[in-house]
């Protein structure tokens, strides 16, 4: 495997690799070009805040514009079906054969949605050729009245492949989540967290003493702790990594500096995703091109990268094994 390809080869062989996404929000995947289309005086063209060099100024006001414009569009089964047909297919289209992405689960309260539906309308929007696990997020604060005999039945649902703690991070963890996490756990499920993104450290500990997270979604400050990031090599848990949702939401400064690399260098599984797509205008594409243009990762580093989303993933080990071959085949062309 030669380090010396031109950044054009480099690009070439990303567009051409099968690739995984294990960190995607389904309301924040949302196609912008289909608010447009739905109302095209209120969702206008090329809003700011989809620009190259926007930031967003705080956690709360994203979330604000992320909430406001998937809640216009994501009013049940139907709508998310005919959204996820056109979000697949375009992950499809660049090569995209594996996908976790997360449902949020309050979606059921505010719409009086049947979360099987729900479910039901992601999955069959799968284009053949791409397996798409669905994995129930929740937020700390999420465990309401209307909610909470739902959330005490998620691990028994067959059709749930995983569960997810995202939102405002700095939330207290309460008492429901530990026991609704840890029977997931037991059922099998995908075990994840959102932690240390807006959070220290002492998050990711929770999120693997408390919750039992097998895949930390974002980790960014685990480096704050050396001992943190040698349990995290030790355990093998898992990165979800989104490096251009980082930077909009400055939890880094600039991309350049963002810790990703230094983690794969001490062993630290990772992987990239790109988190909300809708708020950030980023594709999983141009998220991999970032490794190499911005965060200086050598072509062996991102191939290494790729290979992880699949090696890692929930799939038949014989597709898993494809795959990485053919990733492997296509950087030693
Ligand atoms: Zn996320």
């Amino acid at each position: 495997m030669s380090l010396e390809i031109s950044p054009e080869a480099l690009r070439e062989r990303i567009r051409r690799i099968p690739k995984s996404e294990t960190h995607l929000h389904i309301e924040g995947a949302l196609p912008y070009d289909l608010l447009h289309e739905m109302d095209p005086d209120r969702f206008a063209e090329n809003p700011p805040f989809r620009e190259p060099d926007y930031r967003y100024p705080s956690f709360v006001e994203f979330e604000t514009l992320l909430v406001d414009h998937a809640v216009a569009w994501y009013t049940g089964p139907d709508r998310y079906h005919e959204a996820c047909k056109r979000i697949f297919a375009d992950l499809f289209e660049q090569n995209v054969r594996y996908l976790e992405t997360s449902l949020h689960l309050a979606i059921i309260e505010f719409t009086g949605s049947d979360g099987h539906e729900l479910i039901s309308a992601i999955k069959s929007a799968a284009p053949e050729g791409m397996e798409v696990k669905v994995v129930g997020g929740l937020t700390r604060d999420g465990y309401t009245r209307v909610m909470a005999p739902t959330i005490d039945r998620l691990h028994a649902w067959d059709d749930l492949d995983g569960i997810d703690m995202h939102g405002q991070e700095w939330l207290d963890l309460e008492p429901w989540a530990a026991p609704v996490w840890k029977a997931c756990k037991e059922a099998g499920k995908i075990i994840k967290v959102h932690a240390g993104e807006f959070g220290g450290p002492e998050k990711i500990w929770e999120a693997l003493d408390v919750l039992g997270a097998e895949r930390i979604q974002h980790g960014v400050r685990a480096f704050e702790d050396a001992e943190l990031v040698s349990r995290i090599v030790d355990e093998g848990i898992i990165l979800d990594m989104c490096p251009i949702s980082n930077e909009k939401l400055r939890v880094v400064d600039r991309i350049e500096e963002h810790p990703i690399r230094g983690y794969i260098e001490r062993g630290v599984i990772c992987t990239v995703s790109t988190d909300d797509p809708l708020c950030f205008a980023n594709t999983i594409t141009s998220e991999i091109e970032s490794l190499s243009s911005r965060i200086g990762f050598n072509s062996s580093q991102v191939a290494e990268i790729a290979k992880s989303g699949f090696r890692h993933a929930r799939m038949d080990e014989r597709l898993k094994n494809a795959y990485i071959e053919e990733i492997d085949a296509i950087f030693s062309d």
